[in-house]
This record gives C-alpha cells, structure tokens and sequence, in this order.
C-alpha cells in the first residue's frame, strides 16, 4: 500500500464509494469513450451529483478515506474479511484532491465517507480533520457531506456537524432484525441515538443563529440516511414505515434507497441476486407521495400487493388509485388541491398551473394534456367541461391499459 499512487487511491477509494446512494447519479449505465468511440464518460472517477440546499445540482467528488474497515458487514464490499484492494487516504491527500478539484472547476465540493479504521473515534477525527483543514486553513466556502459514525464520541460527532453542509449516519437496513443479522457490528439503538443528537443540535443551531447572527453553523442542508434495499426479506412496507418513521423522528431531509448488489466472495446469508432496479424507483416514488403530494405512510402501504411489496409494472400512485376508485374521476374545475394530487400523472407543478388557469377560465381536457406528459393516463381519473370518462374508470382492465409497455420497464431491470 505504501507505494501506492494517488491516482492509484482515488480508482480504489472512488469505486469503494459508489455504493453510497446519496447522490443522484448513482445507478446510471455505465459508459465510456475508450477506442475513440465517443466523448464522455460516467465511469469517471469520483466525482457525483447531489442536491445542494437551494436546489441547485452540484458535482461533489465522492471517495473514501480508505476502504480498509475493522466491522464486518455482510452486505459491505469493504468488510474485514472482504478480498478487495486496500487503500487509504491522509487527511492531508483528501483536502489537497478536493482543492486541486475544486480550482479546475470540477466539483463544488466534497462527499466524504470511510470504513472504519482502528476505532471509531480514530476514523471521526480523520474525516472531521479533513473538513475542519478545508474550512479553518483554506477557507473552503464549497458544499461539504461528511458521513459519521454513529459508534463515535457524540462529541466528535458534533464537531462534524460544525464544519459540514449536511452530515449523514446509515441506518443501513430496514429492520433491526435485519441489521443485527447482516452487520453484527452495529447496533440499531446506537444509531438512532446519534440520529437523535444530530437533530437536536441541528435544531439548537437553527434556534440560536434566529437570536444571534454570529452563532455558529450546524449541518444547515441537515441530516440524511440510506436503506439498503433487498438484501433481507423486508418488504416495500416494512421500509415505507421505517423511512417514514425516520422523517417523523429526525427531520431528515432525504432518506436514500440503495438496491442491494451482490458483491465478490459474498457471504451465504445474502441473496445471490441484485432487486429489480425499479424496486428502488418505485420507493423514490412512494418516498415523494409522501413528501410533496400528502399521503399518509399508511396509504403508500395501502398500494402494495399482498406480499407487501409495491408493484413494479405501475407507480405507487396510481396502484393507490386503481385500488380506490370510488375517490375518481375528481372535477379539475372544482376538486381541491389535495383531491388533485391523487390523480395520476398529475404533478405538482401541473395541479399547481390548473389551480392557477382555472381562474380565469374553464378548463378543458386539452388544456389538462398540456400539463400532462401522458393524457391516457390522466384521463380516467378526471372530468373537465368537455370530458367524462362514463365506464372507464371502472373498467376491469384499466391496470393493463395504464401500465407502462415492457421495454420502458427493462429500462429499469437489473
Ligand atoms: S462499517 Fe460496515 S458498511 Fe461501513 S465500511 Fe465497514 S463493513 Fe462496510
């Protein structure tokens, strides 16, 4: 390892990292222009997307500090007995990479995660190091995620959150029993007590700067976690209530879903099978039902099939919606902003327009198809001055006329 190049690191430390969700081009197919075929790359080492606070998408180079870990993981490519490559960065290397990035314009900033390397609290330093060196010494105004561990000191937990946009623990799977069997190092009670910490300063922090201007910062883009999905037998329900549990309890900005892949020399208790990618899809989808659009965690559960899980061939809203028919066909005149949300294929920026267009005048169901990306789909569901959809909203093969054509579903496929 010692003679170990950085670029020969970063391949290493980049590709360990791919397997955190928090951004969103992770999943993406994998192509390149090697052979001169081509320009441009999403193999490209390191560097991924995210949300910054205001909505901006931002580029953030993504690695590990190192991919050595004294935890055993089933699921981990990382864990102490996996047979991968090993390296390690220095605090120093991260914050002279992520400057030298940054000046070439090719990141805004910085995602930085790690296995566990001698301790907890020995691995916490390390990262907190890198972030406070980036801040204190080089001013780095740039947007900085610091994964921590949730078995370190709280206090060094907090000093994360001093330097940090947004800090993030994973609370990893969507059950306790789940966790205790896949990573018999963790301890479900202690990450939620550092979940629970992470909010209270964050609120603290938020409660001090509205009464003194020069308080000092806390994680202001807050907290997020990640669920891995498919790697035991939770079903879409079992991780719908643990995500909406999280939200309740921790005021996380995002949860992430991350579909289990299977990895070399995996151990025998995992599924030799990856989910289906659109597993993942449709609990984004489900996560934004409950986010932007009002449904209740129980109504997200009311869509799924009786083995629990969302359907893969159509969305969770309009799964709800074919399940709840007596709700539809709802007046786009006269319905409310809520009953609105529930009609599929309708977003929120285009319930938001017909709120605002119904105003002036009548709409008619060719004004609605220009909000739309698909009118079929809407049109079951709704009734403008010139449409009513008489039988069809009742009709027995309405899922089949509805559900996307096979080849949009392979898309998804893992
Ligand atoms: S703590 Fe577990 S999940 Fe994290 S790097 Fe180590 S083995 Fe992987």
């Amino acid at each position: 390892m010692g003679t170990q190049t950085t670029i020969e690191k970063l391949e290493i430390l980049a590709d360990a990292a791919k397997y955190d969700a928090s951004c969103a081009s992770s999943g993406t197919s994998k192509r390149n222009s090697t052979g001169g075929k081509g320009i441009g790359s999403t193999e490209g080492m390191g560097i991924c997307h995210a949300y910054a606070p205001d909505g901006r998408c931002i580029s953030l180079l993504k690695i590990l500090l190192t991919n050595h870990c004294v935890f055993d993981c089933h699921y981990c490519v990382n864990r102490k007995s996996s047979n991968v490559r090993r390296a390690r960065f220095t605090p120093q290397e991260v914050v002279d990479l992520t400057l030298s990035f940054y000046r070439r314009n090719y990141i805004e900033g910085l995602f930085l995660s790690s296995g566990i390397v001698k301790s907890s609290n020995h691995t916490m330093e390390q990262l907190v190091e890198v972030a406070r060196m980036l801040r204190e010494e080089h001013d780095f105004r740039g947007y900085i995620h610091l994964k921590t561990i949730p078995e370190a000191d709280p206090e060094l937990v907090h000093q994360a959150g001093l330097y940090a946009d947004r800090v993030s623990i994973n609370v990893e799977l969507p059950t306790d029993a789940g966790l205790t069997r896949l990573a018999p190092d963790k301890n479900a009670r202690q990450i939620e007590g550092a979940m629970g910490k992470l909010k209270s300063d964050i609120v603290e922090a938020k409660d001090n700067r509205k009464r003194f201007r020069h308080a000092p910062r806390f994680a202001p883009a807050g907290q997020s976690t990640q669920m891995i999905v498919g790697a035991d037998a939770a079903t879409d329900a079992d991780i719908v209530g643990k995500a909406s549990r999280l939200y309740d309890s921790f005021r996380l900005r995002r949860v992430y879903y991350s579909a289990f892949s299977p990895i070399p020399d995996a151990s025998a208790v995992l599924p030799l099978k990856r989910p289906p990618l659109i597993r993942e899809h449709r609990l984004y989808q489900s996560d934004w039902l409950m986010r932007f659009y009002g449904y209740q965690p129980s109504e997200v559960m009311q869509a799924t099939e009786a083995d629990g899980n969302l359907p893969l061939d159509i969305d969770p809203k309009l799964a709800w919606a074919l399940k709840f028919r007596e709700r539809f066909p709802v007046d786009v005149n006269r319905a409310s902003k809520e009953q609105l949300l529930r009609v599929p294929g309708l977003g929120v920026r285009a319930v938001g327009r017909i709120l605002a267009s119904r105003r002036h005048r009548t709409m008619r169901l060719e004004d609605v198809a220009k909000l739309t990306v698909s009118i079929a789909k809407v049109r079951p569901f709704i009734v403008t001055a010139d449409w009513r959809p008489v039988l069809l909203t009742d009709r027995a093969d309405l899922r089949a006329l509805l559900a996307p054509k096979q080849e949009q579903l392979e898309l998804f496929a893992a």
